[in-house]
């Protein structure tokens, strides 16, 4: 923010007061230092990039459901909230409780003296006793070792400790969504670079909105074509589940081709289950890299269009 622009807020103020408050994120999921929030990772699940694995239940503002949560003391007496902690002291005759520092004794020869009876305090567990820690309410005075404990959410509700809201955040691992494409990335990578020679423009993992609205992750796709063309790798052809997410991909991306690249020969009642037309199986039976098998195919396609 420019000074400019601090003078209009700062005069925008008029007699509101500026206080400090604890701001913190919330809710945050990590990946090796990177940050992501709730919203990211809900994205990458409904793209089938996350699975969720657990469970884990965190307290929440029962106002806002904010989890950026800190806690505050508060004075038990007059509720006020500015409290200071002290190494406490204890005159066991008239009762007098305060901070250390305030018995310390101006007399060279004396070590402590009572500020309240003036009187002299030389044996600690007869004459005086050290608490502790103990917390002062700069407000009233009063002392206490327990101050009641509350909960301020970032949007600065405040409550209870135990009227807290209970959220429950899943905890993920990656699909063997991810596992296939950080297994093919490179090659793909190479491809769309080799095809970039040809005039030919590839995108590697880029998203595609459907005609039902679904994002879909696409691994490898070519627009510059008639017809977009999505290249996939599965590397275990003969498991339905992954068939029949092309095949409902291919039902939402309506002006697409979609040719799967496998390493293993693949059952027969699969390749029924599908139209032809939309779905092509690649087998590369001859174990050609896959960036040499994509780039082959893309430009077979291509020559069969001129
Ligand atoms: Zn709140
Ligand atoms: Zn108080
Ligand atoms: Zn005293």
């Amino acid at each position: 923010m420019d000074i400019n622009t601090m003078i209009l807020v700062l005069r925008s103020l008029g007699d509101g007061e500026i206080k400090p408050r604890i701001k913190n994120l919330g809710l945050l999921y990590e990946i090796n230092g990177m940050e992501l929030t709730l919203e990211k990772i809900n994205e990458y699940r409904e793209n089938e990039l996350l699975l969720p694995v657990s469970r884990y239940s965190y307290p929440a503002c029962s106002t806002c459901n904010s989890t950026a949560l800190h806690i505050i003391f508060e004075c038990p007496t007059c509720k006020g909230r500015m409290l200071t902690k002290h190494d406490m002291i204890v005159h066991y005759e008239c009762n007098h409780i305060a901070p250390a520092d305030e018995f310390k004794s101006n007399d060279a020869d004396v070590l402590y003296k009572c500020p309240k009876c003036r009187k002299q305090l030389s044996k600690v567990g007869i004459d005086y006793g050290r608490p502790g820690f103990g917390f002062r309410c700069e407000k009233c005075k009063f002392i206490t070792q327990y101050p009641v404990i509350m909960v301020e959410c970032d949007n600065g509700h405040t409550s209870n400790v135990y009227d807290l809201n209970m959220m429950i955040f899943e905890g993920y691992k990656v699909s063997g969504t991810v596992n296939n494409l950080a297994g093919v990335y490179e090659e793909l990578v190479t491809a769309a670079k080799m095809l970039k020679d040809y005039g030919l423009k590839a995108d590697v993992l880029c998203k595609v909105t459907g005609a039902s609205g679904v994002v879909h992750i696409i691994p490898f796709i070519l627009k510059d074509v008639e017809m977009n063309l999505i290249i996939d790798y599965m590397p275990n052809p003969n498991d339905a589940i992954q068939w029949f997410k092309i095949i409902a991909r291919s039902i939402d991306l309506a002006n697409a081709l979609s040719i799967v690249v496998t390493d293993k020969p693949i059952d027969a009642h699969i390749l029924t289950t599908f139209n032809t037309s939309r779905i092509r199986v690649l087998y590369n039976k001859d174990g050609l890299r896959l960036s040499e098998l994509i780039v082959q195919e893309v430009l077979k396609m291509v020559e069969d269009q001129v």
